[in-house]
Formats: C-alpha cells, structure tokens, sequence
C-alpha cells in the first residue's frame, strides 16, 4: 500500500473520530503541519472539504496531489502528529491498530504505534513526491535515495527562479557560456537529522553552499528552512503562470484600453446587473467588480471585438483559459478576492503591464465568461 488514499483509509477507523470524509482528512492535515504554515493564504490548510474528501476517495483523479505531497512533506511536524495519534488511541485501537502497521510488510524504525503512523506517512508522501519509487525501497536502501537527487535539481533551480535563495545573496545559479546556459547550483541537505528528500534539499551556489555546510548553526538551519518554505510558495504562482499561454492578443487588448480617451468613458452607465449575484460575500471586491465592469464593460467587449477580427487573439480559447485558471485556484481552497488578485498578476506578470488595467480585463471576464458561476453553486 502506498497511496495517500488508501493509507488515511486505513487510519480512519482508528483516528476518524466518525467525522466526514472531508473533514476527517482536514482535521489530519492539520495534526501533520506546522502551525505557522496557516500564515500562507494559499496554504493545504485552506483546501475545501470537498477537495479533501476526493484525497480520501482515491482513484487517478482524485489522488493528493503531488504538489500538496510536497507541501506538507515541506511544512511537516512529525512531533504534532504524533501526539495527536497517541492523544486520539485507546489502548485497545493502538494494539489493533499497531497489528495492520506491522502487516504493511514496512521496516520502521520505531516501535511507538503513534511514531510508527507518522513514519509511514512520510514514506507515502515521499513516494507520491518521487512519482512512485515504492516506499520500502526509499526507506530500506540507501542507494535508492541518491539517482532522486539529479532528479530533483532542476526542480529546486525552478523553485528558485534561478538565483541564490540564500539571504543577502545575488549569485546566479547558471552561466551563460557561448550562449549555453549552464546550471552551476550545488545542492545542499538542509537538516543532517531528516530523511534525504527534495523538501530537505535546498539548491545554492557555491559560496553559499560551502559556507553553510561548514559553519552549520541550528539557528542557520532554521533560517534555511524558512528560506525553503519561501520558495516553495513562490513556485506555485511560477507554475501558474508557465502552464498558461494566454492569447498573443491579450497584450494589445490592454493596450488598448489604455489608450481610451477619459472624455468618452464619464459619459458611460452601464449597469451590471448580476456582479452582485456572484460575489455575493465579499462586499470590496464586489464593489471594485462592479464600478469596474459599469464605467468599462462595453468598451473592453468592442476592444475584444476589434482584436479577435484583427486575428491573433482566440476569445473561446483564452475565455476557457482563464476559466480554467479560475477553477483550479478555486479547487485549492482560495478565497474569490484572491482568486481575483491571482488573475490579474497572472496576466500583468504574462504580458508585462500595468495591474490596475488587467484588473479592468479580469473584471470583464468575472461579468462576461461566467467565472463566478462556474465555481458557486
Ligand atoms: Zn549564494
């Protein structure tokens, strides 16, 4: 058994507290984590029940994601959740329960029921981290563990955006050698105590590496952690904005509205009849939606008018672009204004421009592709 699913199956009886499946799997989620993880707004422990229920369901689709895998291998407290397993057992569950463990055919390092749990947690977190490298093997076989390192370099060079993470630091991690580009980070484990994986890797240059391997404090340590966790969440918006092309044309759309005259927009009052029907709970964004969508509505819908007949833009596609986007961010548990701040960096950070007029462009699709609707039911 290695799958998330199966695994939290296997614990419900014991830890489930007969709550529901969602809940059950947000309330683990919440022993497994550090505390201070809850800052992050965008953080697993915001993920909607209904998410978290699938989590437990299983299945291809369903399954953790493996960026969530990361996420809480990245912000885990292994002492929490063991408290919380030793807290929940009766005597009579733990010796059960420490039956099914051994029956696993896994070789752990405790004999604690409560660390055993937690143990095995990490192994299928690693495993669905390392896209399926079975969880004996990581843990019984030292090589195992060291082809995943090359692996997950280029990751941790992405995480990063390509430059020293490392406080006070400006070193690149790649040169440019007759027009080649060459990786030049070396990868340092951050906590000697913790299991080798990619949420104890941290990638460096040179300097860095070498100076904080040989004057390793556990306050240093600490502030690598945090380093770490800093550029985990910083990815997420990366990858965001890599999966999405948005539309060449997106770009002239803006500057197009950009070049409106301010005379022929005051004479404008259209009103938006059903913003407040779709942003029913959040009042300062339905408000900025709203004075948004009635001074320019109209114009920006000929803009796009004028742009898709000028060819180069895909209205469909990029309204089911963003639509998309919408969707997946509504599926990590983020709250619509963020959702919306999330869009228009997005398509400021794609095309380059302004904010304040992407937030004119995301506003027309909150009214014109539905996006609202698409996510509320
Ligand atoms: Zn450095």
């Amino acid at each position: 058994m290695n799958s998330f699913s199966e695994y939290m199956q296997l614990l419900q009886p014991f830890i489930g507290g007969g709550l529901s499946q969602g809940e059950y799997v947000s309330r683990i989620i919440g022993h497994v984590v550090l505390e201070a993880h809850s800052d992050d707004p965008k953080n697993i422990l915001d993920v909607k029940p209904k998410t978290m229920a699938k989590w437990l369901q299983g299945g291809e689709k369903n399954s953790l994601p493996k960026k969530r895998a990361e996420e809480i291998l990245t912000f885990l407290d292994s002492g929490k959740f063991e408290t919380f397993v030793y807290d929940t057992l009766t005597d009579d569950s733990s010796t059960v329960l420490n039956e099914k463990l051994d029956s696993l055919n896994f070789k752990f390092k405790s004999a604690e029921v409560s660390e055993k749990c937690a143990e095995y947690l990490v192994a299928v977190l690693n495993h669905i981290v390392n896209d399926g490298t079975t969880v004996q093997k990581r843990k019984s076989s030292k090589s195992a563990t060291i082809p995943c390192i090359q692996d997950y370099g280029d990751r941790l060079f992405l995480e990063e955006n390509g430059k020293c993470p490392n406080d006070s630091c400006t070193n690149l991690l790649y040169k440019k050698i007759n027009d080649k580009t060459v990786n030049t980070y070396e990868l340092a484990t951050i906590d000697t105590n913790l299991p080798v994986g990619i949420e104890n890797t941290i990638a460096l240059c040179h300097d860095c590496k070498f100076t904080f391997e040989a004057t390793r404090t556990t306050d240093s340590v600490t502030r690598m952690k945090e380093i770490k966790r800093e550029a985990f969440r910083a990815r997420e918006t990366i990858e965001l904005i890599e999966n999405n092309k948005l539309e060449d044309g997106l770009e002239r759309v803006v500057k197009k509205i950009s070049e409106l005259p301010a005379s022929t927009l005051t004479q404008l009052n259209y009103s938006p009849v059903s913003v407040d029907k779709k942003i029913p709970s959040d009042i300062f964004l339905l408000q900025k939606v709203q004075s948004m969508v009635s001074t320019w509505y109209p114009y920006v819908r000929d803009i796009f008018k004028e742009v898709s007949n000028e060819k180069g833009l895909k209205y469909k596609s990029l309204c089911s672009e963003i639509k998309t986007a919408w969707i997946n961010l509504d599926e990590e548990g983020r709250t619509q204004a963020e959702i919306f701040s999330a869009l228009v960096n997005l398509i400021s950070t794609k095309i380059n421009d302004r904010q304040d007029l992407c937030e004119i462009v995301v506003s027309y699709f909150v009214q014109e592709c539905e996006l609202f609707n698409a996510v509320t039911e």
